[in-house]
């Protein structure tokens, strides 16, 4: 019988909580790490379909990017959108954890499926760890040819499909790029880090976008945030599966993208 102990002490191992930023919310949510654990759920964030979803599935464990509770919390009233999720959890005896910045700087790690479904390949981190240059946020690399801006962003759009929110881009379409940095999640605290021609990520803001372009540095590609972030779920999922006897996994289908169409204007 596998254990929630044991699926943490996995976890732990493959992302350190040690390595997760100062402000992050990582770890065991709900649970105990004695509970047996037969079927295990994937998915970027504890949205009420997630939730439902993973108790439909029975699942003994909940694995999730972003955290339940970032900013702290004093209660978990049960008549709240998140209270009532967790007492839904609790009940069904469902233990619930987060692996988030911990698990973007790992390797393989979020940016690197990101990566690779980008077609990066030879990646680097951009913000290597001091301590480690293997490993940290967001990840440079190259494509195995050249291309243009627009032609790349149109194949991340495809390689995104069901990214509900769109993909834009910003920059000359016929610019020639071949070496791109990626970083799943919302990255533009790396931009002043980033070394390449074109810029993958999320939730550009319009000033941070005008302002970084006036440079004249990278193009940018902007992608919705949790689609790019749903990317590294199912090769967990096929690890914990090849890791532990008699565990089944199912990655919660759909990117917990909040946006549910896009019509360009
Ligand atoms: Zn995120």
């Amino acid at each position: 019988m596998t254990t929630v102990g044991e699926v943490i002490a996995y976890l732990e191992q493959r992302f350190p909580s040690s390595r997760a930023e100062e402000w992050d919310a990582v770890g065991l949510v709900t649970g105990r790490r004695a509970s047996a654990v037969h079927r295990i759920v994937l998915a970027v964030e504890a949205t009420s379909a997630v939730v439902r979803d993973a108790l439909d599935a029975g699942a003994d464990l909940l694995v999730l990017h972003h955290p339940v509770y970032l900013r702290g919390t004093t209660t978990i009233d049960g008549d709240s959108p998140k209270g009532s999720l967790m007492h839904d959890a609790i009940r069904a005896g469902m233990a619930v954890y987060v692996a988030h910045t911990n698990a973007d700087k790992a390797r393989p790690g979020v940016s690197d499926a990101l990566a690779e479904a980008i077609g990066v390949i030879g990646t680097q981190p951009v913000l290597p760890e001091p301590d480690d240059a293997t490993l940290g946020l967001g990840r440079v690399g190259a494509l195995p040819a050249p291309t243009t801006l627009a032609a790349l962003a149109a194949s991340i759009a495809r390689a995104l499909s069901g990214a509900r929110g769109g993909v834009r881009w910003a920059g000359e379409p016929d610019r020639v790029v071949q070496r791109v940095a990626v970083c799943g999640g919302s990255g533009a605290d790396l931009l002043e880090h980033i070394d390449a021609d074109v810029y993958v990520t999320s939730d550009l803001r319009h000033h941070t976008a005008t302002d970084y372009l006036a440079t004249g540095r990278a193009a940018l590609i902007d992608i919705p945030h949790a689609v790019g972030e749903s990317l590294w779920l199912d090769p967990l999922a096929r690890e914990l599966v090849a890791h532990f006897d008699g565990i089944t996994t199912h990655v919660h289908p759909d990117g917990c993208d909040p946006w549910s169409g896009v019509i360009p204007a």
